[in-house]
């Protein structure tokens, strides 16, 4: 698939996306759904990492996740879980 910006077939795949943790260390930048919003310790957090693919011509950056179906899911999770407190009042 061409550059949805310009066109252009001179893509970069497969690019990582990279986030600075503490003492400046590289770590793939992630995404993530919490399935239990407000639980204090254990949320059960889904997390994606994020994957990058650049245009080599206009330097467009698109970015995607591993497997966007976990993060549907921990989504349809949280959502069920949040109605659920709702109808009991909390
Ligand atoms: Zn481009």
């Amino acid at each position: 698939m061409p550059c949805m910006k310009c066109g252009s077939n001179a893509l970069v795949e497969e690019v990582r996306v990279i986030d600075r943790a503490d003492y400046n260390v590289p770590l793939a930048l992630t995404v993530q759904v919490d399935r239990k919003p407000g639980a204090l310790l254990f949320n059960s957090a889904v997390t994606n990492k994020v994957e990058a693919r650049v245009c080599g011509d206009c330097g467009f950056l698109e970015m995607y996740v591993k497997n966007p179906g976990a993060l549907v899911r921990a989504a349809e999770t949280r959502n069920r879980e949040r109605a659920a407190k709702k109808r009991a009042g909390k």
